[in-house]
């Protein structure tokens, strides 16, 4: 799934506290988008490996969410929040396509990496790729209900992050074709800091 779709994931996980806890909804919701955001710095390097793990980030939201209800305050919440977003993030990206340049030619075993485990998760593709039509669906799903629950400036980072979603499904598959052209063109000197799927 495409980063929009994750990180609006990851702000809808806070929507219990808009009742539960008001005053500390607005830290909900921003630390459940930075959680959403945060496996996908690893893009440049050791990309859904390096900062994914499904298994971990889940096993520890589990006593940061018992604290943040025994304890609620804006670090515990934050907390909770920022490794919840990051566990639905790991585990979704199961759900989508695989490591390639071009996800929708399903070529790739390579989902996210389970480091528990030791291995990679093979794509499960209820969402293609990363950007498909169906992804952009789950966006817009996911942003509405939000739009609901929140004020400004969280409202501006949700219509901000969907006009991101319309705009990367639109030019999903023309960017990967302007990576292959440009690509082969680079000096080989620039090798290590590429994504290994453009290699
Ligand atoms: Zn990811």
């Amino acid at each position: 799934m495409m980063l929009p779709t994750h990180v609006l994931a990851g702000m809808l996980l806070a929507a219990p506290l808009v009742r539960a806890a008001p005053e500390l909804a607005p830290v909900g919701f921003a630390a459940g988008f930075l959680g959403g955001l945060f496996p996908d710095l690893d893009m440049y390097t050791g990309h859904r490996r390096t900062l994914h793990y499904p298994v971990y980030y889940s096993v520890l939201a589990v006593p940061a969410l018992l604290a943040a209800v025994d304890a609620p305050s804006t670090l515990t919440v934050g907390v909770a929040f920022f490794l919840l977003g990051a566990a639905l993030h790991s585990v979704a990206d199961m759900y989508g396509g695989g490591l390639e340049l071009r996800p929708w030619e399903g070529n790739s075993d390579r989902a996210v990496y389970d480091h528990h485990r030791e291995k990679w998760i093979a794509p499960r593709r209820g969402v293609r790729y990363d950007g498909a039509v169906e992804d952009l669906a789950l966006s817009v799903g996911l942003g509405v209900p939000l739009l609901l629950l929140v004020d400004s400036p969280l409202r501006q980072i949700v219509i901000g992050t969907l006009a991101v979603a319309v705009a990367y499904t639109v030019l999903r598959r023309r960017l990967a074709e302007i990576a292959a052209a440009v690509i082969p063109l680079l000096p080989s000197s620039l090798d290590p800091y590429l994504p290994d799927r453009y290699r």
